[in-house]
């Protein structure tokens, strides 16, 4: 990593404050001052700014389940944001992981990796995205296997060009169906269950490609990712 984004991301200094600092000799790299700014720190490098040995942050990833009434925006307007939840070092570095909405509770990824949330949200790969939605009145002798059908085809959105993508669609009683998304549009859910005739209760996301959201986590309540549901994507 370059010595003024190490630096940027072990104190409160911004990239270009930390360039002030590399030029006026306050940073050092192994006991040996530096003022380049592009040099390569490695794993096993002792850095140090004024005196005080930086410890390296890293890249952060955290699992939420968020519950409703609060929003993924990181500028909320008329809620508290997702991330008021979260007690973690320099919050102001992390962003969520694609959007929930307000009234929508699950599984809610934050990091500050931008090319792992790309690769998380990216359309080209395509991950499943499940929820489990509480409909407003129950389904009819039938209609699940109808739904299952037009999900599959692609279901036409009011104001959207494109039909949706392929979809899942499973009635697990009467009210309750697990759907299966690969797409992140407004609303995604709650429309495409609005245009095959239902209204939504409450809808709650369980699984991002394969990450569960973590049964222990109570809503409002986050934990890092393993190394292993880190690499998953
Ligand atoms: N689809 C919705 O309608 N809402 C969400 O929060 C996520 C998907």
């Amino acid at each position: 990593m370059r010595l003024d984004r190490f630096l940027s991301e072990a104190t409160e200094l911004t990239r270009s404050q930390a360039k002030r600092a590399l030029r006026q000799l306050e940073v050092s790299v192994d006991g040996e001052v530096t003022r380049d700014a592009s040099y390569q720190v490695s794993d096993d490098q002792v850095v140090r700014w004024q005196g005080d040995t930086l410890e390296r942050v890293g890249w952060r990833y955290l699992m939420m389940h968020k519950p409703v009434g609060v929003e993924c925006s990181l500028r909320p307007t008329h809620h508290p944001s997702v991330l008021s939840l979260i007690d973690i070092p320099q919050i102001e570095r992390v962003h969520p992981v694609g959007r929930l909405d307000l009234d929508t509770s699950g599984l809610l990824l934050i990091s500050d990796d931008g090319k792992w949330t790309h690769r998380v949200t990216s359309p080209n790969r395509a991950c499943v995205k499940r929820y489990r939605a509480t409909l407003g009145e129950p389904l009819e002798e039938g209609e699940a296997e109808r739904i299952a059908r037009q999900f599959d085809e692609g279901v036409e959105l009011n104001g959207d060009e494109r039909p949706t993508r392929p979809a899942t669609f499973e009635a697990v009683n009467d009210t309750e169906v697990l759907i299966g998304v690969t797409e992140g549009r407004y609303h995604l859910v709650r429309r495409m269950l609005t245009a095959v005739g239902h209204t939504v209760e409450a809808l709650h996301r369980e699984a991002i490609g394969p990450l569960e959201l973590d049964p222990d986590l109570e809503p409002g309540e986050c934990r890092y990712l393993r190394p292993e549901e880190i690499a998953a994507f």
